[in-house]
């Protein structure tokens, strides 16, 4: 599932492409994802500007003229292609703008939605509902903001007698970090993923902070080498292959003491960590 560097790499994509740029076509070839599509998607885009592409969390938001925001989550298996060319759509390919410099123009870009899955979803709202839009309005900081501190994790996991990896999908505390990053976040904080979140306090904070911080700009680093080494047009963008320490490497050695890592399920998800240098 896309997290915050996935996402930040498909906005920093899609920016490049549709910023200052029109919608010429639209296609919208069903009428739900994981809920149903807006009304008249196809008709309400089509002739639209794109003034600015920004990331809240894992959702893309796309702005556009007459002060409206396209938002796009991705969902479990949802992805983006550009295209310089006319591409062919497979089945899974729901929705295709057609981009060009102005209305009328002829196409530069080609943006392409697939998801097989169909776990993401779509909306269209005026920019003016953004703090009350119900996906949005509950969202934590951004982590890479700087709104989020060892102050901030402190304060929010107060109380909490659940595990500090839960708390770390909390988006309402957090917003953007999913199971592959918190893994790495907390391997790197030296914090064991059951230890109680409220425990989360003073140095403890501070490492974990730094962590997050750390974990997700090298990601996004290596999304932005993912784009700028994308050698074949019309790849998927956002999946990138990540420098991870621990996550999905159980009983491979850790990097830092050679002890094998370990693998738990917290809540259904899996949780990956070194059981010494994270005891
Ligand atoms: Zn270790």
């Amino acid at each position: 599932m896309p997290e915050l560097p996935e996402v930040e790499t498909v906005r920093r994509a899609l920016a490049s492409v549709l910023e200052n740029h029109y919608v010429a076509a639209a296609f919208v070839g069903r009428n739900d994802l994981r809920w149903t599509l807006p009304e008249n998607l196809a008709a309400r885009l089509l002739g639209r500007g794109f003034t600015s592409i920004d990331r809240r969390g894992k959702y893309v938001l796309m702005h556009l003229d007459q002060k409206e925001i396209l938002l796009l989550h991705l969902g479990m298996s949802g992805s983006i292609r550009i295209h310089d060319t006319p591409p062919t759509l497979d089945k899974h390919d729901h929705i295709m703008l057609t981009i060009a410099a102005s209305p009328t123009a002829a196409a530069t870009h080609y943006v392409v939605l697939n998801d097989p899955r169909r776990f993401g979803w779509i909306d269209l709202f005026p920019a003016a509902h953004q703090d009350t839009h119900q996906l949005l309005r509950n969202l934590g900081p951004e982590p890479l903001g700087n709104a989020f501190s060892a102050a901030h994790l402190q304060a929010v996991f107060k109380g909490r007698s659940g595990p500090v990896k839960n708390a770390l999908l909390n988006q309402q505390l957090v917003a953007g970090i999913g199971n592959i990053y918190a893994s790495e976040a907390l391997f790197y904080a030296r914090i064991s993923p059951r230890r109680k979140a409220a425990t989360i306090k003073g140095q403890r904070a501070e490492r974990l902070a730094a962590a997050v911080v750390k974990t997700l700009h090298a990601a996004i680093e290596d999304g932005g080498t993912s784009l700028r080494d994308h050698i074949q047009p019309g790849g998927e963008i956002g999946y990138f292959v990540q420098r991870l320490a621990v996550y999905g490497r159980d009983g491979q050695p850790c990097q830092a003491c050679t002890t094998p890592i370990k693998m738990i399920v917290q809540s259904g998800r899996s949780s990956f960590y070194c059981p010494r240098c994270q005891g």
